[in-house]
């Protein structure tokens, strides 16, 4: 031994592509970037724009360095984007769903402490379809007066979901997963998903399938949310359930989400724009940093992620500096200071 100082390499930043986007986009991205900051954790921010923001400048919502940036990065934190209504402009969160593949939405409906009692106890996670169903595009007016919706599920996009959450519950070490349906009415398309459930499930014996249709999951999240434990199910529905399960903790200020492909991985809040809130400078940044929370686990930063989930933890325990949304009267600066505090001391 030479008693010299161990050789440490120096540690690599991070590249990762931020969107901003719309409304109070911009204000819960620069929190979470300062929340981030906070826990030491190298990042070199690749900042691109998409969304209504650039529409106006650049006739499209979606610029082509924004896919290209997450291509190249393979990993995005993107605030909410919003689609201007009636002006032809397609969903850039279905567009950048659709052109990275990023077939698997992940939402953690996780209660927080401090919360009112009301909200306390719930733990479940929807994994949603991301990528076909009614958001495959597939509209037409068959005449005047008449419109046409498709609903698409294909037997692929089953097989990978349901394979997605049962290995997802697996790794978290979850006991079920519950398959979210309405086979009883649409017998062919969501009778697939079921099939390929199924099928899927006996590949995993050490997680418990179960199944349930649509409505009566709707009361069962309400009644009993933790029962259903794992949910897997299409795109309209896990939408629809997503904020059923966001109003049961909180709201949707809280609850993160990610979007996972094979080559790529968008990490977002599962809340919209808040245009009615926008520029107040009063929005909740918990969802887009607890969103950054699993981004920092996929990228293999654990340290830095149970940093901050220990100190949102402590936060809510213990402080009453909350933005309004949760009854308080923080503002989104306060609220982040606060939090940046207990990173540090976490
Ligand atoms: P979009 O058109 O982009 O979906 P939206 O206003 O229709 O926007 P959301 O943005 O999802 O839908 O939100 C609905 C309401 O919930 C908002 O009007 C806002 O008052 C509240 N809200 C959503 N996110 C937050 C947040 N992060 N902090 C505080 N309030 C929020």
């Amino acid at each position: 031994m030479c008693g010299c100082a161990e050789y440490r390499p120096p540690r690599m930043a991070h590249q990762i592509t931020l969107i901003p986007g719309d409304g109070i986009g911009p204000e819960v991205a620069n929190a979470t970037k300062r929340v981030l900051e906070a826990t030491g954790v190298q990042i070199d921010w690749e900042e691109v724009n998409a969304g209504a923001a650039v529409a106006e400048a650049r006739g499209t919502t979606l610029p082509p360095e924004v896919i290209e940036s997450v291509k190249r990065n393979k990993v995005a934190l993107k605030g909410p984007i919003g689609t201007p209504i009636g002006k032809g402009f397609k969903s850039v969160n279905v567009s950048l769903r659709q052109a990275l593949d990023l077939y698997a939405n992940v939402r953690p409906i996780k209660s927080l402490p401090g919360l009112e009692p009301r909200f306390e106890g719930t733990d479940i996670v929807i994994v949603r379809e991301n990528t076909e169903d009614l958001y495959a595009g597939l509209e037409l007016m068959i005449m005047p007066g008449i419109a046409q919706s498709i609903k698409l599920i294909t037997e692929t996009a089953c097989t990978r979901i349901c394979e997605y959450a049962f290995l997802y519950a697996e790794r978290m070490g979850r006991k079920r997963v519950t398959v979210v349906h309405k086979a009883n009415i649409m017998k062919l398309s969501d009778g697939l998903l079921l099939e390929v459930f199924r099928k899927v499930a006996q590949k995993h014996p050490k997680i418990e399938p179960a199944e349930i249709i649509v409505d009566a999951c709707a009361m069962q999240m309400v009644r009993s949310a933790n029962r259903l434990d794992v949910i897997v199910t299409e795109n309209l529905y896990g939408d629809i359930l997503s904020d059923l399960g966001a109003g049961l903790v909180g709201g949707l200020g809280i609850v993160p989400g990610a979007n996972i492909g094979t080559e790529a991985a968008v990490f977002e809040a599962v809340h919209g724009s808040a245009p009615d809130i926008a520029g107040k400078g009063v929005a909740n940044p918990t969802a887009l940093i607890q969103s950054a929370v699993m981004m920092l686990h996929h990228v293999g930063e654990t340290l830095a992620a149970t940093k901050i989930e220990k100190a949102i933890l402590e936060h809510f325990a213990s402080s009453a500096v909350r933005t309004a949304d949760l009854g308080g009267t923080a503002t989104t600066d306060q609220f982040t200071d606060a939090l940046c505090a207990a990173v540090a001391k976490a």
